[in-house]
């Protein structure tokens, strides 16, 4: 059986490995078919493709788009998308581009919390000047010692309710399946089981994202619980949906799974890549 990993992320986002780095382990850890999916960001793709060629590992072009729908953040991975496509270039520079005042924002909320700096503290961490993200705060908070790791941090700060949230508005559900289906590409629900969404707005939300074009959603994910990959196994079958696997790795510190390193896809659904 195939060793497919279609999630994860480098430094040109908010991993800490470089892509030729993480196409290495992905391959030391035995991954035949591999897709870099940094956050809102397509700036990674040659250099994970070209080390990717070099292993002898097969290589799928992704991106992982940051969306609001019904006021809650939802993560939309786009896979086999040129990313060279206009369309898709120019929305995820428009998407990206709210991270720098939204980071601002957060400082200054963590300042008033008793943590001066938090901005400048973050981007030590960044690897990429246009994708500031809270894995950086989360990152520096670890480091100032505040907390002990970044779960810890997501639980006490940067989240909804506690110090250091900015709320913030990202691309639509239409732009970002639009964008992905304009570049060829395959979208894919990200790890389902983190939203915070009803029985009633989880239907709504399917059945919109089938209706735009959105062919699957990921039932092996590292965010996922084993209850949760039935769940979403099922979930699939009921709405046609193909089913996608992605370890999530950020880091060989801090990501609890591992590339390659979750159960496979349970015979009950059609892999994504079943037509690759
Ligand atoms: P952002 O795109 O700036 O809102 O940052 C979102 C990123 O923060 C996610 O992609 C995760 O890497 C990380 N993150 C969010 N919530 C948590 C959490 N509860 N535990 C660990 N990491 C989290
Ligand atoms: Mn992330
Ligand atoms: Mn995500
Ligand atoms: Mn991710």
């Amino acid at each position: 059986m195939l060793n497919v990993d279609l999630h994860c992320h480098s430094n040109v986002s908010d991993g800490t490995l470089a892509p030729m780095e993480v196409a290495a382990r992905a391959k030391a850890n035995g991954v035949d078919i591999w897709a870099l999916t940094d956050h809102d960001e397509v700036g990674g793709i040659s250099e994970a493709r070209t080390a990717a060629a070099a292993l002898e590992l097969s290589y799928v072009a992704g991106v992982e788009i940051s969306i609001t729908w019904a006021s809650q953040t939802i993560h939309i991975v786009g896979l086999q998308i040129d990313e060279t496509n206009p369309e898709l270039v120019q929305g995820l520079i428009a998407t990206r581009g709210g991270r720098e005042r939204r980071a601002r924002e957060m400082a200054e909320q963590l300042a008033i919390a008793g943590i001066p700096d938090a901005y400048e503290g973050a981007l030590k961490h960044v690897g990429n000047p246009d994708l500031i993200s809270r894995t950086h705060f989360a990152r520096y908070l670890v480091e100032i010692g505040r907390c002990a790791d970044t779960s810890e941090v997501f639980r006490n700060f940067l989240t909804e309710g506690n110090p250091g949230y900015v709320p913030h508005r990202w691309a639509s559900l239409e732009q970002a399946v639009r964008w992905i289906r304009g570049a060829g590409g395959v979208a894919v629900v990200a790890h389902p089981g983190r939203y915070k969404l009803s029985d009633l707005a989880f239907d709504a939300f399917f059945s919109e994202f089938k209706q735009l074009g959105g062919a699957a959603i990921e039932v092996m994910t590292g965010s996922h619980t084993p209850d949760q990959y039935a769940y979403y196994a099922k979930v699939a079958a009921n709405y046609g949906f193909l089913a996608s696997r992605g370890s999530d790795f950020h880091s060989p510190a801090e990501s609890r799974v591992d590339l390659g390193a979750l159960p496979p896809l349970p015979d009950s659904v059609t892999p994504v890549w079943y037509n690759w």
